[in-house]
């Protein structure tokens, strides 16, 4: 899943995949290295989102979730242009209070969703693997001094991710996140939905986002300009390796 259409559409361009449209959205449904895979635009938000994950698993019958997309930054760690692989999600602007606990989602009892740790070290491991390619590749054609982050290298790092239907620009929001939540690496609007559809559905989830702004009024670099020349190729490839590694531990089981 992807939320933006450069993201998916450079996908679209590895994967040989027939159109199925349903409920606003279309699902490109195929196979990529000898997997069965379902790819989709999920539009932006969490409403969006979670009706796409609910079709996902409801129609498709996917038994694996994965998303890859960008997000705002929230930790003085986390730089444009370094990878957040989620390993918890909460939903920001969920506030029930004083019926339930601020952040939890009413009925459930929580406000974390984890994601799944199998499928979430596997996402890790194809980030790690991508990571020194698409650095020099990002060199040679000069979008790393784009980012002004010459001197230091692209970091991965792993942690809880929010979600909430806003996209967040100031400076005053996000430091108010962040007191709120400490924790938090990264501000996005979809992850947390689509991790509370696939907890309802005991369906294993796992996410990347890659950094493309600071969540406050400082505008590194163009946003769009980031996403189609940074963030949508670097995250199919990532997700190309992520498939290729499927495929190549399910050649393994079937010769053990
Ligand atoms: N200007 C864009 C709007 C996209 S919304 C357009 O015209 O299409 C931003 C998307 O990037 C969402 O999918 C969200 O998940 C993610 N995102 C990136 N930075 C964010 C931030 N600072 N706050 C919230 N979401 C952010």
């Amino acid at each position: 899943m992807s939320a933006m259409p450069q993201e998916l559409s450079c996908i679209l361009e590895r994967l040989q995949a027939q159109p199925i449209e349903r409920g606003s959205r279309t699902y490109w449904q195929g196979q990529w290295m000898g997997q069965s895979v379902v790819a989709v635009l999920s539009r932006v938000g969490k409403v969006a989102a979670a009706t796409t994950a609910a079709c996902l698993i409801e129609h498709f019958g996917v038994d694996q979730v994965v998303f890859s997309g960008v997000a705002g930054s929230l930790d003085a760690q986390v730089h444009v242009g370094d990878v957040v692989v989620a390993n918890a999600l909460l939903q920001h602007d969920v506030d029930a209070s004083p019926l339930f606990p601020k952040y939890e989602i009413a009925l459930t009892g929580k406000s974390i969703f984890p994601t799944d740790v199998q499928l979430t070290q596997e996402l890790t491991g194809a980030v790690s693997q991508c990571l020194p390619e698409i650095q020099s590749k990002m060199q040679s054609e000069g979008l790393w001094q784009q980012l002004g982050s010459r001197a230091r290298p692209i970091a991965l790092h792993q942690g809880l991710i929010l979600s909430g239907d806003q996209f967040i620009s100031s400076a005053s929001k996000s430091e108010e996140l962040k007191r709120q939540l400490p924790s938090a690496l990264a501000v996005e609007m979809e992850c947390a939905a689509v991790a509370q559809v696939c907890s309802d559905y005991g369906v294993p989830f796992a996410a990347l986002r890659i950094i493309s702004d600071r969540a406050n009024d400082s505008a590194h670099l163009d946003f769009g300009q980031f996403i189609d020349t940074v963030a949508a190729p670097f995250g199919a490839h990532v997700i190309e390796a992520f498939v290729a590694q499927r495929g190549e531990s399910q050649k393994g089981q079937d010769r053990a």
